[in-house]
């Protein structure tokens, strides 16, 4: 394999409308982004991509590419410290963070694919299936709407497992979190485990009280960022008054984060988002970080590319299989994967198995 080099970092980058409006706590959207980054040496390309702004299409056809040209596509570990060190003056968390993930995942796929190996053997397997929960439940949704959604998740593909949101306007109208709760539980019957996610949306004392009505009521077992993530000392306080699980991690975009985010006993679960913290390189990083602190991780949205870097550590809890990526993933990726029993098994193809469509997505190219 000596002598072949990375010979063009390329990307795309793309805004895909929602099938209807949606909201969680303290977001509303009707769109989601799409920024696709390719990595080609000799006659192989590797693909990652990354839900985020398009202004990270720029730091991938600058930066990162300049730091990328002309070095040895496998040794992933210097080509990631040196997209890192790349992008300190423009702040390496956030946007710049979503540009390393998307590079680094193609940089994976590529060195699996040279091997001619599927990138779930090359990281090596703790779990051969991946369990999933189903994720969704808008607040924008009428009745009819969630039932239709929960159905499909646990009718349809058989997935025990399901999360909606609630907090709604800012935690401003808890009796219709809790009636959504209700409806939910009805509908998923007493066989399927009931998540919900707040995004942040209530005070520490108010998701104290609804987390009671919610574990009593409705045998709710998931709390996900029943307060601000940013806000350690509320979160651990939640944590310490309810019997559900607190998690979050979802804006964690880098793994020093996290070390603050576990040392302050802020979660029981910890959520890692390959397509933000910075690919499969530094997801790994946080998950084994999590395991020394006996602590289980979820991986949070992008279930196509959580396959299978989540299955490689032991302390996998589950996956988001989420809506607006499902839609997307299945539309624009040929090899998207079908839950089976709850769980996603990666395929045998060499890489992760999935081929962006561009043609079709060309329609929807903002960058
Ligand atoms: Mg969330």
């Amino acid at each position: 394999m000596g002598g072949v080099t990375i010979s063009q970092v390329a990307t795309a980058a793309y805004e895909i409308p929602t099938e209807t409006p949606e909201a969680d706590g303290t977001l509303a959207w009707d769109t989601t982004n799409l920024v696709v980054a390719t990595v080609t040496a000799a006659d192989l390309t590797g693909m990652g991509f990354s839900y985020a702004s398009p202004a990270g299409a720029n730091l991938i056809d600058g930066r990162l590419a300049a730091a990328l040209t002309g070095r040895d596509p496998m040794n992933i570990p210097a080509l990631h410290e040196a997209m890192s060190r790349a992008v300190r003056n423009d702040g390496r968390p956030g946007i710049a963070a979503t540009a390393i993930s998307a590079v680094d995942i193609a940089l994976w796929d590529l060195k699996a694919r040279r091997l001619d190996l599927p990138l779930a053997t090359l990281l090596g397997q703790a779990h051969r299936e991946v369990p999933i929960y189903g994720s969704g439940g808008f607040t924008t949704y009428d009745d009819q709407q969630t039932v239709d959604q929960l159905e499909h998740w646990t009718g349809e593909l058989a997935i025990p497992r399901v999360k909606i949101k609630v907090g709604e306007s800012w935690g401003s109208d808890p009796t219709r979190d809790l009636a959504r709760v209700r409806l939910a539980r009805r509908v998923i019957g007493d066989n399927a485990d009931l998540f919900v996610d707040a995004n942040g949306a209530y005070t520490a004392k108010q998701a104290i009280r609804f987390a009671h009505q919610m574990v009593e009521g409705y045998r709710v077992t998931w709390f996900e960022e029943p307060v601000s993530s940013d806000d350690h000392a509320g979160l651990r306080h939640v944590r310490d008054m309810v019997d559900c699980d607190v998690t979050a991690g979802e804006y964690g975009y880098q793994p020093s984060y996290f070390a603050t985010l576990i040392a302050e006993e802020t979660v029981d679960c910890v959520q890692i988002d390959v397509t933000r913290v910075g690919g499969i390189t530094a997801w790994l990083a946080v998950a084994h970080l999590a395991a020394a602190h006996n602590l289980q991780v979820s991986g949070h949205c992008a279930p196509n590319l959580h396959a299978h870097v989540a299955g490689s550590v032991a302390n996998l809890r589950h996956v988001e299989y989420f809506w607006d990526h499902e839609r997307i993933e299945n539309r624009y990726f040929d090899g998207a994967l079908t839950p089976r029993g709850g769980s996603l098994i990666p395929s045998d193809t060499p890489g992760h198995g999935l081929t962006f469509k561009a043609t079709d997505a060309e329609e929807r190219r903002v960058a």
